[in-house]
């Protein structure tokens, strides 16, 4: 029997049993399509360095004598669409079986289903071998709660898969550090370079110009500095925990204008393209907690991200799809302001943050949820318009991931499923986990005068105008009774502020 295998450009998982088999008669075929490059506009070099990191795969299997068929995007026998090229590859070569991995993504699902549709052919989907839980799981295990708690989840993982384990009970004799990870960061201890691999990747950005491919962001082809391998990612693991994961947990939510990557570990393109699985991941932080002696605050912080957040948000993504994108539980319809693409507005937390995504098509947990995401809602954006936006611009973002994480966490659009609340602040928070307040030209203190900052009239508009919504819920009391005994006078200049805000939010 003769078999295609196809391969997607977020599945370059070496040590799958696919590539363990010593099977003469399989041949497995990678392509580079427009339907994958249009579907949102992306960041150039997300572009790239998928297109990067796939032809490296392909040239690694070729190194291990296996037959791969590589389309290239400007391949003239490229039909840009999976359906189409497979199509005509079966016609031309006599193969009787069709394997693909599952895909992540719901879209993608669809898409491949119709392969099931060529004739002379059986199409056969298998594990991607990647995750550590199935995708249904979650849904399993939260199907008599009416809430799905994020804390409760990772508590079976932990126990699961025994990670930071003694017998029954947490090492350390608690669950989770979350208290001890929010250090603001004014300088010290210094952070280790940059030490992500460079590469030049010219010749590839030619070929998506060549082929017009629309994109944004930095597209500046040389020095990208996300690893195409797994061996360099295996490197930035590596890096990571010897030097970074000691102050990751502390520094975890904070944010400096001259240092846009703190401790933060850059592996989640490495990790969501499975170059490298989770499970070796958390394994090798453990690992270093326990041979280290590092502290257990950092290492379980970090593990948490991963055996936690990442399987949970997973779950919550095959548990709700199709349907979860729809979901506006606010009923939000103001477009993203036109500085999204530019990074320039006034307002410093967002121009750095904004400016840094559109460099380095990248930004850590608490510059998206709590600057960029933060705004968005206060702002009354439309929850699809923020989601495609963040689909675009990181490196990691695949709807599987970013969906649940923008349009749940972010945006409260869900009406509450993965949050308890809505995660919003006004400036104080952002000035104390941040330098940005000090150089900006609003002022962090005022709600009302001339150049007060915005967060904060529009941090109590927005409570207010979703009084019917949000007054009932347990955990914004304090809130909502701050609120009820605001002086009226008070609550109507606020009001005003928000309103003058909203209606100019281009530019702010
Ligand atoms: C609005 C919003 C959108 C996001 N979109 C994405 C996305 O498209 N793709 C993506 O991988 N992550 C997304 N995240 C989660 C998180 O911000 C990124 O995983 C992280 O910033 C990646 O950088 P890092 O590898 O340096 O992570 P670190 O801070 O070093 O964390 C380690 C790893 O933990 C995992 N992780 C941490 N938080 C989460 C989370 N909430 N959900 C899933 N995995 C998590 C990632 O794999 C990450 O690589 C989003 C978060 C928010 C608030
Ligand atoms: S003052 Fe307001 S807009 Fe300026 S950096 Fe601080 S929070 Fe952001």
């Amino acid at each position: 029997m003769s078999r295609l295998r196809l391969i997607l450009g977020d599945q370059l998982n070496l040590n799958h049993s696919w590539f363990k088999e010593t099977n003469s008669s399989v041949t497995y075929v990678m392509m580079e399509v427009k339907d994958e490059t249009n579907y949102v506009l992306h960041h150039a070099q997300k572009i790239i360095a998928t297109f990067a990191a796939m032809r490296f795969f392909a040239n690694q299997l070729r190194s291990k004598d296996l037959e791969v068929i590589y389309l290239k995007i400007n391949d003239k026998e490229n039909r840009q669409n999976f359906y189409e090229n497979i199509k005509s590859i079966v016609k031309k070569r006599n193969f009787s079986q069709l394997e693909y991995q599952n895909p992540d993504e719901y879209r993608l699902m669809t898409e491949l289903q119709k392969l099931h549709s060529i004739e002379d052919i059986k199409a056969v989907p298998v594990d991607s071998e990647h995750f550590l839980i199935p995708k249904l799981y979650a849904k399993e295990f939260f199907s008599e709660k009416k809430h799905w708690r994020m804390e409760e989840f990772y508590r079976h993982m932990r126990k699961k898969f025994s990670i930071l384990m003694e017998g029954e009970k947490p090492i350390g004799g608690k669950w989770n550090y979350d208290v001890d990870n929010r250090k603001r960061w004014d300088g010290s201890p210094s952070s280790t370079q940059d030490f992500r691999p460079s590469h030049n990747h010219e010749k590839i950005f030619l070929e998506i110009n060549d082929e017009n491919i629309e994109y944004f962001g930095e597209s500046q082809a040389t020095d990208f500095r996300w690893p195409i391998s797994r061996d360099e990612s295996i490197e930035l693991l590596e890096n990571f925990i010897e030097k970074d994961l000691l102050y990751f947990g502390d520094f975890q939510d904070a944010l400096h204008d001259e240092n846009w990557r703190l401790f933060h570990s850059f592996l989640s393109f490495s990790l969501n393209t499975k170059m490298l699985s989770p499970i070796e991941v958390i394994k090798k932080a453990e690992d270093a907690y326990k041979k280290k002696d590092l502290p257990l605050a950092s290492t379980e912080g970090f593990i948490r991200q991963i055996l936690g957040w990442r399987e949970y948000i997973r779950g919550v993504y095959w548990a709700n799809m199709p349907g979860y994108d729809q979901h506006n539980f606010f009923e939000h319809k103001n477009k993203l302001p036109e500085w999204y693409w530019t990074g320039k507005t006034d307002m410093r937390c967002l121009s750095q943050s904004i400016s840094q995504s559109l460099t380095n098509a990248y930004a850590h947990h608490i510059q998206r949820l709590m600057v960029i995401g933060n705004f968005s809602l206060l702002a009354g954006i439309n929850p699809k318009e923020v989601h495609q936006w963040y689909l675009g611009i990181y490196i990691d973002a695949y709807e599987w991931v970013e969906l649940p994480n923008t349009l749940g966490m972010s945006q409260f659009a869900d009406g509450g499923m993965l949050a308890t609340k809505p995660y919003v602040s006004s400036a104080s928070y952002i000035n104390k986990m941040s330098n940005y307040c000090a150089k900006c030209k609003y002022n962090f203190k005022e709600k009302v005068g001339e150049n007060a900052c915005p967060f904060n009239s529009l941090y109590w508009n927005f409570f207010d105008r979703h009084q019917d919504k949000l007054s009932k819920n347990p955990r914004l009391g304090i809130v909502n009774s701050q609120l009820k005994k605001m002086n009226p006078t008070q609550k109507e200049q606020i009001n005003k502020k928000a309103e003058f805000y909203l209606k100019n939010l281009n530019t702010l």
